[in-house]
């Protein structure tokens, strides 16, 4: 169900235009001040508001230029309803930044044909947003896991084959300690003096080797 904010400061209107919206099906809440509408749409971050011009603090125009100038409320569309029917008071709630405008009295055919179209529009373009964030998010992920590919070719792959066959109990993990003091002292040696002959692909099988044997009773 589709949550509408209703601003209107006069309050037969706001009373009547609620009940009719509700009954075509929407979640109605309302606000009958600039100011009020500004703090709902923050706190609850309706799906469409549809906004009066002539409110008591802030106006309506105010009040859609601090919807549209919050990043976390501008995708919600704002329906001028007025009856500032002027071409003057139009182009400056457009230039605030509402979706559309609709005079009083309300012709709520068109008025509920404009509520769904626009709340469609609002829809896609969230979807499409989070497509794309979902994109970019999947390309983030590839990135990294690229990255770490070619340092895991050389030490991590040793810790993780015996790991399968050390399953069995807590012993094979315990055995996995004692290996490692033993390998690392001659390894690193040749790391640094030795540059070309640090052939990575030698001393990962050698670790195997020792953990296949699943025991340090080779070794002893
Ligand atoms: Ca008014």
């Amino acid at each position: 169900m589709a949550r509408l904010l209703l601003v209107e400061d006069e309050q037969v209107n706001r009373e009547l235009f609620r009940r009719r919206l509700e009954r075509k099906g929407y979640a109605v809440l309302t606000a009958d001040s600039g100011l009020a509408a500004v703090a709902l749409v923050q706190s609850d971050k309706p799906d469409l508001v549809l906004m009066d011009l002539g409110l008591p603090d802030i106006d309506g125009w105010e009040a859609i230029k601090r919807v549209k100038a919050d990043p976390a409320t501008a995708a919600i569309p704002v329906i001028v309803l007025s009856a500032h029917a002027t071409s003057d008071a139009k182009e400056k709630a457009f230039a605030a930044g509402c979706q559309d405008f609709e005079t009083k009295p309300v012709n709520w055919d068109v008025l509920f044909r404009k509520i769904d179209e626009w709340l469609a529009k609002a829809k896609a373009e969230a979807a499409r947003k989070a497509e794309e964030e979902a994109a970019r998010i999947r390309a983030q992920t590839e990135a990294t896991a690229v990255l770490p590919a070619p340092r895991g070719g050389t030490r991590p792959r040793p810790a993780l084959a015996p790991a399968p066959m050390g399953a069995p109990a807590d012993a094979p993990t315990e055995t996995l300690a004692p290996p490692k003091p033993v390998t690392p002292p001659t390894a690193p040696a040749p790391d640094k003096e030795k540059p070309e002959k640090d052939v990575c692909a030698v001393q990962p099988k050698r670790i195997l080797v020792v953990e296949d044997n699943d025991a340090n009773r080779v070794m002893l």
